[in-house]
C-alpha cells in the first residue's frame, strides 16, 4: 500500500513483522494513524505478562502522538469465546442461564480490565470494540467470503478455504506444506485440515445453552479471527497503518486475519506495520493462564507501583523477551528511584527560586533551545534511540547518562538550564509514562514518607545520633534514593 506522498516526515524506523526489516515509517494519511491491537479475551483477570504487551503499545502510541501525529487506537474485547463458556459452565448451576452467565462473566472481566489499564496509567486506547456488538458486520464478511468462493458452509460450521488463498501465512513465514500436519482445528466435515472457522455452528447433539446468533447458515457463533477483520473493516476500512498484539498470535491469528481481509478486498496489504511484542516469561517459560504461572495485575500492584512496572517493563526492548522475577523488579525500582531522587534535586531547585508551579511553567515555556551540552546529547541519543524502532532500553540508559554527568553540577547551573532539564523529563515522562504517576492502588506516599524520614533523620542528628542517621540514609541509598543532608 503506497503512503501519500505529502506524508509526514520524521526519522522514526520500525520493524515490522511482515518485512522482518526497520522501515522509515510513512502514514497513510498525513497526519492521522489508524491502530489496531488485539485486546483480551475477558474471562479471568488480566496477567502481568499481558500488562507487558499493553504498556509496551501505550509507549507506542504515546511515541507516535509525541512526534505530531493523531493516533486512533482501537482494541477489540473477546467477549465470546470457547474459554468464556467453560469458564461459564464451570460456575453454573443446574438451572442456571449458560447465556446469561457467560454474558455477565465477559461484561465484569471487561470492566477489570479497563481498570487494570487504567491503574497502569494505560489511558490512551480509544475505541474499544465488543465482538458480540459486532454479530452483523461479522456475518456480512463471512457471507462475502462464501459468495468470493473462499469460504464453503458444511452441518458443522462456515470454514475459509486455506488452499485457495495463494499467500497464506506470509506473515509467520510458514510453509503452506507443513502445515498441512498442524491441526488449525479437527473437524471432518472441512475439506482440508488447515481450514479454520469463520462461524462456529450449534449442533443439536451438543447444545447446552450457550450463547447463539441467528445466521444465514443456522443459529451458532463466530470463529475468532474474524471478529478482529470485521471491526477492523467497520471502523478502520481495508486497509489501515499499524496492527500489533503479542507474539503468539503471528499464527495462526494474524495469518488468519490477512487471508480474510485480503480475500475480501482484493488489496494488500491489509495493514503497514505489524508489531509484536515479545512475552513475558517466568523460568524460561511463557506467563500464562494454562501453565499456571501467572501474577495478576492486581496482585502485582499490591506490592509495587506501577511506575515500577511500567519502568520494569520499559527496561527491555518491546519485541524482546523479558525474564521476570521479584528480583529484577526490585532492580528496576531502585534504578526508578534514583532518577526520581534527581528530579526531586531539580524540583529542590526550582522551588527555592520560584514562588510556585504556574511560575516554574511560565517560564519554561518560554525557554529557547538550551546550551547545557551535557543535556542535549542526552536528549538527543534519548530521541535517537525511540526513533530507532522504539528503543527504550537505549532511551533510559542516556537518562542515567545526564543524572551522572550532570548531578554534581546542579548547584552551579544557571536556572534556565535547571528548567531545560525538568522540561526534558516531562516530555520523557509523556512518552514512558514511568514518574509523577500517583498510585492510589498501593497507598504510595513515597514523597510524604520521604519528608518524614527528612525529619526524623533532623531530630537524629540534634540529638547528636549521627550513626543511626547514617544509617538509614545508607539503606535509603541502597533503595536507590539519594539523601543529602
Ligand atoms: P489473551 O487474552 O490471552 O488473548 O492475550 C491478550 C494479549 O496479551 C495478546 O496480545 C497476547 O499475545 C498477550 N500476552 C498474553 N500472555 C503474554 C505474556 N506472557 N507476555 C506477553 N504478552 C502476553
Amino acid at each position: 500500500m503506497e503512503s501519500n506522498t505529502d506524508s509526514k516526515t520524521n526519522n522514526l524506523k520500525v520493524y515490522s513483522t511482515l518485512s522482518r526489516s526497520k522501515e522509515n515509517f510513512k502514514s497513510i494519511n498525513k497526519t492521522k494513524i489508524k491502530f489496531f491491537v488485539c485486546g483480551p479475551t475477558v474471562y479471568n483477570d488480566a496477567h502481568i505478562g499481558h500488562g507487558r504487551t499493553y504498556v509496551s503499545f501505550d509507549m507506542i502510541k504515546r511515541y507516535l502522538e509525541y512526534i505530531g501525529y493523531s493516533v486512533v487506537y482501537m482494541q477489540n474485547i473477546t467477549d465470546i469465546d470457547d474459554k468464556i463458556i467453560n469458564r461459564a459452565k464451570e460456575m453454573a448451576g443446574e438451572d442456571e442461564n449458560l447465556s446469561l452467565l457467560c454474558s455477565n462473566l465477559a461484561k465484569k472481566y471487561e470492566r477489570r480490565y479497563k481498570e487494570d489499564m487504567e491503574s497502569l496509567n494505560i489511558k490512551g486506547v480509544n475505541l474499544f470494540m465488543r465482538a458480540t456488538d459486532h454479530i452483523d458486520e461479522i456475518i456480512s464478511q463471512v457471507q462475502r467470503l462464501i459468495d468470493k468462493g473462499y469460504a464453503y458452509a458444511t452441518e458443522n460450521g462456515v470454514y475459509f478455504e486455506v488452499n485457495k488463498f495463494e499467500e497464506f501465512a506470509k506473515l509467520s513465514n510458514r510453509n503452506i506444506e507443513e502445515l498441512e500436519g498442524h491441526r488449525l482445528q479437527t473437524d471432518s466435515t472441512k475439506r482440508d485440515e488447515k481450514d479454520f472457522a469463520l462461524w462456529k455452528l450449534r449442533t443439536s447433539s451438543e447444545y447446552t445453552g450457550e450463547p447463539v446468533w441467528d445466521s444465514p447458515w443456522g443459529k451458532g457463533r463466530p470463529g475468532w479471527h474474524i471478529e478482529d477483520t470485521a471491526i477492523t473493516e467497520e471502523y478502520f476500512g481495508e486497509q489501515y497503518d499499524i496492527h500489533g498484539g503479542g507474539l503468539d498470535l503471528i499464527f495462526p491469528h494474524h495469518d488468519a486475519e490477512i487471508a480474510q481481509m485480503e480475500a475480501l478486498s482484493d488489496k494488500k496489504p491489509m495493514v503497514n506495520y505489524w508489531f509484536h511484542t515479545g512475552f513475558l516469561n517466568v523460568n524460561g517459560e511463557k506467563m500464562s493462564k494454562s501453565l499456571g504461572n501467572f501474577i495478576t495485575i492486581r496482585e502485582l500492584l499490591k506490592e509495587v507501583s506501577a511506575e515500577t512496572f511500567r519502568f520494569f517493563v520499559l527496561s527491555t526492548h518491546y519485541r524482546s523477551p523479558i525474564d521476570f522475577s521479584k528480583d529484577s523488579l526490585h532492580q528496576a525500582g531502585k534504578s526508578l528511584n534514583k532518577i526520581k531522587s534527581y528530579i526531586a534535586e531539580l524540583d529542590t531547585i526550582l522551588n527555592n527560586h520560584f514562588k510556585d508551579n504556574d511560575e516554574i511553567e511560565e517560564r519554561m515555556d518560554l525557554l529557547e533551545s538550551s546550551t547545557y551540552n551535557v543535556l542535549n546529547e542526552s536528549s538527543s541519543s534519548f530521541f535517537n534511540a525511540m526513533d530507532d524502532d522504539f528503543n527504550t532500553p537505549k532511551a533510559i540508559s542516556s537518562l542515567f547518562e545526564l543524572i551522572n554527568n550532570s548531578k554534581n553540577q546542579l548547584n552551579e547551573l544557571n536556572l534556565d538550564d535547571i528548567l531545560a532539564i525538568k522540561k526534558f523529563f516531562i516530555i520523557v515522562n509523556d512518552i514512558l509514562g514511568i514518574f509523577f504517576l500517583k498510585d492510589e492502588n498501593t497507598g504510595d506516599h513515597e514523597e510524604e514518607l520521604l519528608d518524614l524520614i527528612g525529619d526524623v533523620r533532623a531530630k537524629l542528628r540534634l540529638e547528636k545520633q549521627y550513626e543511626l542517621s547514617d544509617e538509614i540514609r545508607s539503606r535509603l541509598t541502597d533503595l536507590g534514593y539519594e539523601i543529602s543532608d
